[in-house]
């Protein structure tokens, strides 16, 4: 495809992207129906960067209506290979309190709703039709992209927690305590409503995908107070959404170009037939 290509992409808000200057605005069609909005590219550090708000820029989307493949699919349609995930969470310890960062190094699906996979075996709108294929997930997020979030945390002087399950949730309501209480007691870290299928199709496509998940709340069983409000959660992203551009920002650096990746996450697809091409 002709038109800006971006070797980075990054799932976020506008937040992210909106004072970079010479950024280009790009629509992106996708088997799938649209992404959940233009995606936005420019130059951060030399690379070029492909950022795409996640409910769109007008927050219009809940999680669970979000068209994750399709967000996937575009990213990796304009050349990335390595896309972050930054999102809000709520935190299942009471040492996560608001302004963690956590680098997750697993996920739990508690979603019930959502398309999860590419090879579904369906016909797509141009008649091809993707195999039934079985990538896998036991370790979701990319070895490399959670080490240079980590190091990029570190040399903001964030003191990131490394790893950590991150339990995702249906949405768009919070949990209730006993759900929190359950999930704290499983040993997982901290709860969010985006994580999941992002990363499984993410993998399914062959890119790494790497989690940085900012705790906005401790979530309702952790606290003894009123439960998560939408207003806490959008007032601590917001305290904490510059420091947070910095650090995703010095990841990007941190990230190996396209070809010359040495994780497992581009050979997802190995040995299976798809059905169906990847975007180049
Ligand atoms: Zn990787």
């Amino acid at each position: 495809m002709t038109g800006p290509r971006a070797e980075i992409g990054v799932i976020g808000g506008s937040g992210f992207y909106s004072f970079l200057d010479d950024v280009t605005e790009v629509t992106v069609g996708t088997p799938y129906g649209p992404p959940s909005d233009s995606l936005f590219v420019g130059t951060v550090g030399g690379r070029e960067v492909a950022f795409l708000p996640r409910h769109g820029r007008d927050h219009r989307l809940p999680p669970h209506r979000i068209n994750y493949r399709a967000n996937l699919w575009a990213l990796r349609a304009l050349g990335a290979r390595q896309v972050l995930g930054p999102c809000a969470v709520g935190g299942l310890r009471p040492e996560y309190g608001p302004g963690t960062l956590l680098i997750p190094d697993q996920l739990v699906d508690r979603t019930r709703s959502r398309v999860n996979t590419f090879f579904d075996g369906e016909p797509r709108p141009d008649g091809t039709r993707p195999k039934v294929v079985h990538v896998s997930l036991a370790d979701p997020y990319c070895p490399a992209g959670r080490k240079a979030a980590l190091a990029a945390a570190a040399g903001r002087g964030w003191d990131a927690v490394d790893g950590g399950a991150m339990c995702v949730i249906e949405g768009p309501r919070f949990s209730t305590r006993a759900e929190s209480r359950w999930h704290a007691a499983q040993g997982w870290s901290v709860v969010g409503m985006t994580g999941h299928p992002e990363a499984a199709l993410a993998r399914e496509l062959e890119l790494c995908y790497t989690s940085l998940a900012l705790v906005t709340d401790l979530d309702a069983g952790a606290e003894a107070g009123e439960g998560v409000s939408h207003a806490e959660v959008l007032a601590v992203f917001a305290q904490n959404v510059d420091r947070l551009r910095d650090v995703l920002f010095d990841v990007m650096a941190g990230l190996p170009a396209g070809d010359a990746r040495d994780c497992e996450c581009g050979a997802a697809l190995a040995g299976q037939d798809p059905g169906i091409e990847l975007p180049a």
